[in-house]
């Protein structure tokens, strides 16, 4: 998507090779009037796939999330961080490793909102490793919904998560995808 990769060549900051900073635009201050051309573009790829629920992960996908549900006028469940284990039982959880600080933490979702007969679209921001993705398709698998597909704001080709995901089968559409990086350089897309 021509938009998002002019504005990460223009405001995008390489960090030490490996992490995007896209603060300005992205995930700390957000451009809503670029968010909607994402949800429109999600919207066109997805659009003919019966989704029913859209789920990301907190914090950085909700607002992407909520811009794009409203193309596809449908709810979105993003997964909550929990420090608590599940005790009774009304949750689905699953592990992911955070790129940014390594560590490990579960996600849950209430098993009220991701339901067999839902069809399922994941957004995130960022595609790197994919943990974060492996973790929201487990939330899915595991309530027997249909996993529609996976919607990206900025994949990291060079990376190993676009690569293993799309090997689990997994439909993963990238609106912006980077071939390679360097502070000295900047960005370059595939
Ligand atoms: P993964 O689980 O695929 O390794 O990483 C995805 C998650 O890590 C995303 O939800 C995103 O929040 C974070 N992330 C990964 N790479 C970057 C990056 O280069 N920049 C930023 N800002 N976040 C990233």
């Amino acid at each position: 998507m021509e938009l998002l990769e002019q504005r990460i060549r223009t405001d995008g900051k390489v960090r030490g090779g490996e992490v995007l900073k896209v603060d300005s635009f992205l995930n700390h201050q957000m451009d809503v009037a670029l968010f909607q051309e994402m949800g429109k573009e999600f919207l066109r790829i997805f659009g003919d796939c019966g989704v029913t629920k859209i789920l990301t992960i907190e914090a950085s996908g909700i607002g992407i999330a909520c811009i794009a549900a409203q193309y596809f006028n449908v709810p979105v469940i993003f997964a909550k961080k929990s420090k608590t284990r599940n005790i009774d039982g009304n949750v689905y959880t699953s592990k992911v490793e955070s790129f940014t600080h390594g560590k490990v933490y579960d996600i849950i979702v209430a098993k009220e909102f991701l339901r067999p007969e839902d069809r399922v679209l994941l957004i995130d921001d960022f595609l790197a490793n994919g943990s974060a993705l492996q973790g929201l398709i487990t939330l899915v698998r595991d309530a027997g919904a249909t996993l529609v597909g996976a919607g990206i704001a900025v994949e990291k080709a060079f990376q190993p998560g676009g690569g293993l995901i799309r090997g689990m089968g997994v439909r993963v559409e990238s609106l912006a995808r980077i071939k390679s990086m360097s502070e000295e350089e900047g960005v370059s897309f595939c």
